[in-house]
């Protein structure tokens, strides 16, 4: 158990937003700081109680909510990201605090959080002209679905419940957000800013455990479920959908590859390489979680990566000088040191860490593996930690095998200085995105979201706001 903050330096100023009230309830979620490992705050948790007045209130909402035009709407979610830019500072400190990411890390989240926002409601939907001759018009309109359930992870807290947020308000919809156990306080302190700028009932802030999260995908009241989080769980929810048929994206998780040619600098592209397997110490969805090296750099680019991970500072994120948190809850941290153990047995080679400090805190140093088996759990598995193989190979072909053997397909980078021969090589990549000399790049206008098992639909772009929408034909006969 982790050690609990006394009273008086407990923070308890948070309250779930139902109806536009901001409320208490009879049960409450402790939150612990991953630095520390110790409870720094409490927040209220709700029940099906609260889950099914939220749900009244957001159908009530409904009727006025889509009856107004995407340029009200829009301009809306304009306010909602000015004024998280107003308070991006003092968000960003509870970010850490909650999350354990660096600050400068969690004011990027804010921003870039805003900054798509902003970038989605200018998307327009227009209705589409299928057939206009003498005998008919049919056109294609898409119209918002009602109330969308919104599930989020602990990773990226802000930008994971934005994304979803402002896709479904944007196309009319209205919304009960729930964020993960672990870090429910940044989406209770964005429900404060929702409650000023959006009408009663449009959004609802519900804190809670997983069995609210199961109570969201069963309820008759939601028509659809916008989740991001793990592959196992995402299961559960397509299967608890089934029964009232919802509509439902899934962002899941992800083993991306990096495929590194042999025509590639190793020092010019290492330190990115290394900022996208180890940002948010590895507990990113599309960070990279496997390296292919080509025999011909493999020793310079290992050499080049290990300077990186030397360099990297591990520690408290509210100091200025840390790139690199803790992972951010005991049980992520216990499976991640399990993952080291069993590749420690395995008889792989580490470069860089190896060791498990002894706490206060769930600190790991960012960690290099070599000499590793392909069928082992660091390179099947989605680590989701700072732990990443570096694997050797000398034929492509065999590499791009190696690189979609895996159920998972959320993304992939191939590293290469012929940008033809990279892009040619990323088509080949079993996912949703193949990036070239880069990685972990998105966009408001740019669809995200995974092949396999990493995921069903797409975030973003007017392919991912569509899918907030029921597209409805309508056919008129000239006569
Ligand atoms: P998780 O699946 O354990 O939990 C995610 C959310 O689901 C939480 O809010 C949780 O309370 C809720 N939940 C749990 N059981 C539920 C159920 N039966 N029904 C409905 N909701 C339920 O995931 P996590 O550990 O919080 O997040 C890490 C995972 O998320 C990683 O696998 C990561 O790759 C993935 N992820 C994916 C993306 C993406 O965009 N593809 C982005 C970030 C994270």
């Amino acid at each position: 158990m982790a050690e609990r903050a006394d009273n008086a330096t407990l923070r308890t100023d948070f309250a779930l937003l139902i109806d536009g009230a901001l409320e208490q309830s009879g049960k409450h979620l402790d939150v612990i700081n991953p630095a520390l490992g110790a409870v720094f705050a409490r927040c209220p948790a709700a029940g099906r109680a609260e889950l099914d007045r939220a749900v009244a209130a957001a159908r009530r909402a409904f009727p006025n909510w889509r009856a107004r035009s995407a340029a009200e709407r829009g301009a809306l979610v304009k306010q909602l990201s000015q004024r998280l830019r107003e308070i991006q500072n003092e968000l960003a400190e509870l970010l850490t605090r909650e999350q354990g990411k660096p600050l400068a890390q969690s004011v990027a989240e804010i921003d870039r959080g805003a900054a798509q926002s902003d970038g989605m409601v200018s998307i327009e939907i227009p209705v589409e002209i299928l057939v206009d001759d003498a005998q008919r018009h049919i056109e294609l309109r898409y119209r918002p679905l009602g109330v969308v359930g919104i599930i989020t992870p602990w990773n990226a807290p802000v930008n994971l419940a934005l994304g979803p947020l402002v896709s479904a308000l944007y196309t009319g919809n209205t919304v009960i957000l729930k964020p993960s156990p672990y870090t429910p306080l940044t989406t209770l302190k964005l429900g404060e800013i929702l409650r000023d700028v959006f009408p009663a009932g449009v959004v609802n802030v519900l804190a809670g455990g997983d069995e609210l999260g199961a109570a969201m995908t069963a309820h008759e009241g939601i028509d659809k479920i916008a989740f991001t989080g793990s592959v196992a769980t995402g299961k559960k929810v397509l299967a608890a959908a089934a029964a009232t048929l919802k509509r439902v994206t899934l962002e899941l998780g992800g083993n991306d590859p990096a495929i590194i040619l042999d025509d590639v600098d190793p020092k010019a592209i290492a330190k990115q390489v290394f900022f996208a397997s180890f940002v948010n110490s590895g507990q990113v969805c599309m960070a990279i979680k496997r390296i292919y090296a080509h025999e011909q750099i493999y020793d310079e680019l290992c050499d080049a990566l290990v300077a990186e991970a030397k360099k990297a500072k591990v520690g408290n994120g509210l100091d200025p000088a840390t790139e690199l948190g803790p992972l951010q809850n005991k049980m992520q941290y216990d499976k991640v040191v399990d993952i080291i153990n069993d590749t420690k047995k395995a008889g792989a080679t580490f470069l860089t860490g190896g060791e498990v400090p002894s706490g206060p805190g769930y600190f790991l140093p960012p960690t290099l593996v070599t000499d590793i088996d392909d069928d082992s759990r660091l390179v099947k598995e989605e680590q989701f930690g700072p732990i990443v193989p570096i694997l050797k190979f000398s034929d492509v072909e065999d590499a791009i095998r190696r690189a979609n053997d895996t159920r998972y397909g959320l993304s992939g980078s191939v590293w290469s200085s012929d940008l033809q021969r990279g892009a040619d090589i990323a088509a080949r990549l079993e996912v949703g995105t193949a990036w070239v000399n880069q990685h972990r790049t998105t966009s408001a206008f740019v669809p995200f979201g995974g092949a396999k098992e990493s995921g069903l639909g797409r975030q973003y772009s007017a392919l991912g706001l569509k899918s907030y929408m029921e597209p409805e034909v309508i056919s008129v006969a000239k006569r």
